[in-house]
């Protein structure tokens, strides 16, 4: 069994600011993996009133950012994690598409802005985009944002190249997640390291563009592998400006299929952890929130998420309805963050 003081972190020293000189020693890690572990350990209600003391510093307590995730190109994927019905390797159903037209994208762009969006993702399932798909997707970047709307894109891994032309072409955010602790990753995942997505992640900081990186929970890890995955996460210099948390969808006919449900306390815990040790981040409550009454969600608000997916579909898994979404804001005195520039989280 693996324990706070084995557990290893990865180096993400690529990822430490440039200013650094390359010959200064690495700054010490702001959160070590038992730290992030006793969290974790805090009685559940102490949890909850520290995250929402870090909450309510930063952040209007009443406020819910709004992004509308489309899947621009759908399944047929070369990559194989075990979580994902759009893995080629997966018995899903997911019929592969092609790349989406860039009038299709603007429709879908239009109706998310109209429903209250501010931010619009656009996910490509690819191990790593073509050049000959740079020219398309860089200009549904152009025209997303003369909607006025934030961009975010996640198309695999990216080459430092491919992260300077989204950049150039104003894409605002990158999303590229760590998915799992390090030590758990390898039991999901094989066609990619972990290392692999640490030098995306560098690409995307290297180029200006803000990063978007969580992971997902109730995959089978234990208790200690959430707290490896959040240390690496807060570890990153800087951190994330948005961080999604995932809560496994156990989709027939992937491998992880059959994985019991996390306890929905400790998703929320994750939730708790994420915003301490994350204060200036957007902490988005992403996939599996549709398995989740209203009270975990409003629980998970609790502890300090302020953005949630919104709209029909987030790619392949269904999301509750945007009229559910809206009721229930209302019942809690919740109203949506209207579109400001992306900040950038200090250390
Ligand atoms: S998560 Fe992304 S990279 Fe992994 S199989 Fe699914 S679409 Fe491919």
């Amino acid at each position: 069994m693996t324990t706070a003081a084995t557990i290893a972190t990865i180096d993400v020293s690529s990822l430490r600011r440039t200013s650094v000189p390359s010959n200064a020693p690495p700054a010490p890690l702001r959160w070590s993996v038992a730290d992030v572990a006793a969290l974790y350990e805090l009685p559940f209600m102490d949890l909850l009133f520290q995250a929402q003391q870090v909450h309510r510093a930063h952040f209007d307590a009443s406020e819910v950012q709004l992004s509308t995730l489309l899947s621009i190109k759908t399944g047929g994927c070369a990559e194989d994690c075990g979580y994902c019905p759009q893995a080629a390797s997966a018995d899903s159903g997911v019929e592969a598409t092609k790349l989406m037209p860039l009038n299709e994208v603007m429709a879908a762009a239009q109706a998310a802005r109209d429903q209250g969006a501010t931010r619009f993702c656009m996910g490509a399932a690819w191990r790593s985009p073509k050049e000959r798909d740079m020219d398309c997707v860089t200009e549904m970047v152009r025209g997303v944002r003369s909607l006025g709307l934030e961009t975010c894109m996640t198309l695999g891994m990216l080459q430092a190249s491919q992260a300077q032309a989204l950049k150039d072409a104003g894409l605002d955010y990158y999303n590229h997640n760590l998915d799992s602790a390090p030590e758990f990753y390898g039991s999901v995942i094989t066609t990619r390291t972990y290392q692999d997505r640490l030098d995306t992640l560098g690409h995307v900081r290297q180029a200006g563009i803000n990063v978007c990186c969580g992971g997902i929970v109730g995959m089978g890890e234990s208790r200690l592998e959430r707290a490896g995955l959040i240390a690496q996460l807060a570890n990153l210099e800087p951190y994330p400006e948005s961080v999604p948390i995932n809560n496994l969808v156990p989709v027939p006919g992937t491998p992880l299929a059959d994985t019991p449900l996390l306890d929905p306390f400790e998703f929320v815990r994750t939730i708790a952890v994420a915003r301490i040790t994350m204060p200036l981040a957007m902490v988005r409550l992403s996939a599996g929130r549709e398995q989740m009454d209203e009270s975990q969600q409003a629980l998970c608000l609790l502890a300090g998420a302020n953005s949630i997916f919104y709209g029909d579909k987030l790619l392949t898994t269904s999301n509750p309805q945007a009229d559910r979404d809206r009721q229930l804001f209302d019942r809690l005195g919740i109203k949506a963050q209207g579109a400001r520039p992306a900040a950038h989280p200090a250390p």
